[in-house]
C-alpha cells in the first residue's frame, strides 16, 4: 500500500524537517510545491512555462496552475509507492482537487503537526543562522549568540531577520486563516491525526511515525474513507 501523506502544520512546526526525516525511513518522495515550481520552471514543462509567464508579470501562480503542477509531480515514477506533500495543499480548493487526484490511489493520510501559538513564537524569534554562510545554529541559545561560532564555517551567529516577534505573529495569523478551513476538512476522516509538535524534536518524530503507520492501516481496514 502506498502512503499518500500531507503534512499540516504551522511555520515554526518544524514540519520540513520531520518530512524529510520520514520520507527518508519511508522511502518516498518530500513534495514541496515551491520545488516542484522551480523545478518545472527549469525543466520548460507546459505548466511550467505557463507558471513563469505569471511570475515573471509579477502575479501569484493560481490553483489552476500549481494544481496542473502537483498532478505532473504525482504522476511520476518515485510517487507511485506513496509521497509527502509538504506546503500543498493550502486552500480547500486545493484540497479538493488533491482528493480528485487521488481517484484510483490509495486514500490520503493527514497529519496536523499542532504547537500552541506561544511556544511558536518563542522557536521562531530565538532562531539563529550563520551571518556568513547561512546554516542553522540548532540548540544555541540567543544569549550565546555573540559566544558560539557557526558548527559549519565559524562564522558570527545571528537572528533571522523575518523572525522578530511582529513579523512571526502576522504569518502565524495568515497561517491560521488559510489553514483552519483546511483542518476542518480533513478532521473527520478515519486518515486524520493531529500530533503534538511541542515536544523535542525525537519524540515528535516517534508519534509522527506512530500516527502515520496507525492512519494508514486505519484507512486500509476502513475501506472506503471519502
Ligand atoms: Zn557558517
Amino acid at each position: 500500500m502506498a502512503l499518500n501523506l500531507v503534512m499540516l502544520g504551522p511555520p515554526g512546526a518544524g514540519k520540513g524537517t520531520q518530512a524529510d526525516r520520514l520520507g527518508k525511513a519511508k522511502s518516498i518522495p518530500k513534495i514541496s510545491t515551491g520545488d516542484i515550481l522551480r523545478a518545472a520552471v527549469q525543466a520548460g514543462t507546459e505548466i511550467g512555462l505557463r507558471a513563469k509567464a505569471i511570475m515573471d508579470r509579477g502575479d501569484l501562480v493560481s490553483d489552476d496552475v500549481i494544481i496542473g503542477v502537483v498532478r505532473e509531480r504525482l504522476d511520476k515514477a518515485d510517487a507511485q509507492r506513496g509521497f509527502i506533500l509538504d506546503g500543498f495543499p493550502r486552500t480547500v480548493a486545493q484540497a479538493r482537487a488533491l482528493d480528485t487526484l487521488m481517484n484510483g490511489r490509495d486514500p490520503l493520510v493527514v497529519i496536523d503537526i499542532v504547537v500552541p501559538e506561544a511556544a511558536l513564537v518563542e522557536r521562531l524569534t530565538s532562531r539563529l543562522v550563520c551571518s556568513n554562510c547561512g546554516t542553522n545554529a540548532e540548540g544555541v541559545s540567543v544569549s550565546a549568540m555573540d559566544t558560539t561560532p557557526c558548527v559549519r564555517c565559524g562564522g558570527k551567529l545571528k537572528q533571522r531577520s523575518d523572525d522578530n516577534e511582529a513579523v512571526v505573529l502576522e504569518r502565524l495569523k495568515v497561517y491560521r486563516r488559510d489553514t483552519q478551513p483546511l483542518v476542518d476538512y480533513y478532521r473527520s476522516r478515519p486518515t486524520f491525526r493531529a500530533v503534538n509538535g511541542a515536544q523535542p524534536m525525537d519524540r515528535v518524530y516517534e508519534d509522527l511515525a506512530e500516527a502515520v503507520d496507525s492512519a494508514a492501516s486505519g484507512g486500509a481496514l476502513g475501506g472506503a474513507v471519502r
